[in-house]
C-alpha cells in the first residue's frame, strides 16, 4: 500500500452536543422573516426603517478615508470611551475613568453575554426578570449556571418581596432592563433605590440592561444604575449605540463598571471580540461631540411616535398597554382573539398583514391565559399609519 493510500475505517459522523439544546432562532429573525415572505409590515422585530442622521453617516465615511481602518485599543476608541464618561457624568453624576472602566462592545448583546462569562461561575445563580430580553436565559446557560426567573408583577413592574426571596448564597448576578422590552415599562429612582437596598448586603452583581435609556416619555427621566450609589459599585451599566443613533446593524454598545469589574470584563472580551470595528467608533465619537443634542431629541422623537401609534389603535379591540418608554407598543387583543401569543401573531402577519412579538418568547414559562403582543413603532408615520389601516380591520 502506498504511503498516498487511506485505509478504509469506518467515518463517523460527529454530532455535536448541544450547549444550548432547548434553544431554537430568536423570535425576532423567526417573525422577520415571515413577515418578508408574506409582504406583511413588520412591526415585530425592534428597529428602526429610517436612516441615522447624514451627519453621522458623513463621519463614517470620514473614519473610513482617514485612515481608521485598522485595530483599535482592546476597550476601544479612546475618544469614543472619553466622550462617553462625559456624557454619563452629565447625565448621571457619576464619572466612570474612560482609561480602565469604560468598554466598547460588539453591541449589548456581547456586553451582557462577555459580563455574564466574566463573572459568573458554573452552578451560581443569576437571577432573571421575566419577560426578559431573549438572550439572557442562554447567556447564563453558556456560563454554567442557573437562571431563577422571577416574573414582573402583572403591570410588568418589579415585585420586590419576589426578588428578595430570590436572593440566595448561590446568587451570583441578577439581570434588570429600564427601560424595559418587551413591556415599555420604566423603573423609578425610588425603584432604583429599593433595588440599590435589596443587594447592598450581598455579594450580588448587578448587569443593567439600558439599552432604550433615552426613549422615555413624558417628562419622565431614566434612573440608570449609574445614578444609584447603591448600585453602581455593583453594576454593569450596558447601553448601545444601535438604539440611541437608529442604526441597529452598526452593532456597537458599551459596559461601564468600576474598575476591578471592568478588568475582570476586559479579561473576556480580549478573547470574545478582542476589539470591535474601528471607523464606527471613530464616528460615534465625533458625532456624540458635534452633535451633543442628539439624545436629547429622541424622547420627543419617539414619543410622537408612541403617541400617533396609540392615538391609531384607540378605535380597535386591541387594549393599549401602558408604555413609559423603549420603542415598543404591547396590547392585549384579548377581545380580538383567544389564540396563546405565538399563533395569533403568526395568524396576524400572515392574515392582517402586520408583524408583531408574542410576548411569550421572552419568558420560559408564560402566564396560559395572557393575550399580550408587542408592537414596535420605530418607524416612519406612513409605515405606522398604513399598519393602523390593517389593525383598524381587527
Ligand atoms: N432587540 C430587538 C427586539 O427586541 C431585536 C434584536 C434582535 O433581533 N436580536 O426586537
Amino acid at each position: 500500500m502506498s504511503s498516498n493510500t487511506v485505509a478504509t475505517v469506518a467515518a463517523k459522523r460527529p454530532t455535536p452536543r448541544s450547549r444550548l439544546p432547548q434553544v431554537g432562532t430568536t423570535i425576532f429573525t423567526v417573525m422577520s422573516a415571515l413577515a418578508q415572505s408574506c409582504k406583511a409590515i413588520n412591526l415585530g422585530q425592534g428597529f428602526p426603517d429610517f436612516e441615522p442622521d447624514p451627519a453621522l453617516l458623513d463621519a463614517v465615511g470620514r473614519a473610513l478615508q482617514g485612515g481608521h481602518n485598522q485595530y483599535p485599543p482592546m476597550a476601544g476608541v479612546a475618544a469614543l470611551r472619553e466622550a462617553l464618561a462625559d456624557k454619563i457624568e452629565s447625565l448621571h453624576a457619576r464619572r466612570y475613568d474612560p482609561g480602565e472602566e469604560i468598554t466598547i462592545t460588539a453591541g449589548a448583546t456581547q456586553a451582557l453575554l462577555t459580563a455574564i462569562l466574566a463573572v459568573v461561575h458554573p452552578g451560581d445563580e443569576v437571577i432573571v426578570l421575566t419577560p426578559a430580553y431573549d438572550s439572557y436565559l442562554p447567556a447564563i446557560e453558556l456560563a454554567g449556571a442557573v437562571a431563577r426567573c422571577v416574573p414582573l408583577n402583572a403591570e410588568f413592574g418589579p415585585d420586590f418581596d419576589a426578588i428578595a426571596a430570590a436572593l440566595g448564597p448561590r446568587t451570583r448576578a441578577m439581570l434588570v432592563n429600564s427601560p424595559h422590552n418587551p413591556s415599555g415599562r420604566v423603573w423609578s429612582a425610588a425603584d432604583m433605590r429599593r433595588l440599590g437596598e435589596l443587594l447592598a448586603p450581598t455579594d450580588v452583581l448587578l448587569i443593567s440592561d439600558e439599552v432604550y435609556e433615552h426613549m422615555v416619555f413624558d417628562a419622565n427621566r431614566h434612573c440608570s444604575a449609574a445614578a444609584e450609589p447603591l448600585l453602581a459599585e455593583r453594576s454593569f451599566v450596558v447601553s448601545s449605540f444601535g438604539k440611541t443613533y437608529h442604526a441597529t446593524g452598526w452593532k456597537v454598545g458599551m459596559v461601564a463598571a468600576p474598575r476591578e469589574l471592568s478588568a475582570e470584563f476586559r479579561k473576556v472580551h480580549q478573547f470574545n471580540v478582542f476589539t470591535v470595528n474601528t471607523p464606527m467608533q471613530w464616528a460615534l465619537a465625533e458625532h456624540l461631540r458635534t452633535h451633543p443634542e442628539a439624545h436629547l431629541d429622541l424622547p420627543a422623537f419617539y414619543q410622537a411616535k408612541r403617541d400617533r401609534f396609540r392615538a391609531g389603535l384607540r378605535g380597535t379591540r386591541l387594549r393599549l398597554l401602558p408604555c413609559e418608554g423603549t420603542y415598543f407598543q404591547c396590547v392585549d387583543y384579548s377581545a380580538v382573539s383567544d389564540l396563546p401569543e405565538p399563533e395569533f401573531c403568526t395568524w396576524l402577519t400572515r392574515e392582517v398583514g402586520v408583524a408583531a412579538i408574542p410576548v411569550s418568547a421572552f419568558e420560559p414559562s408564560p402566564p396560559p391565559a395572557r393575550r399580550v403582543a408587542r408592537f414596535c413603532f420605530a418607524k416612519r408615520d406612513e409605515t405606522l399609519d398604513a399598519a393602523l389601516q390593517r389593525l383598524r380591520a381587527l
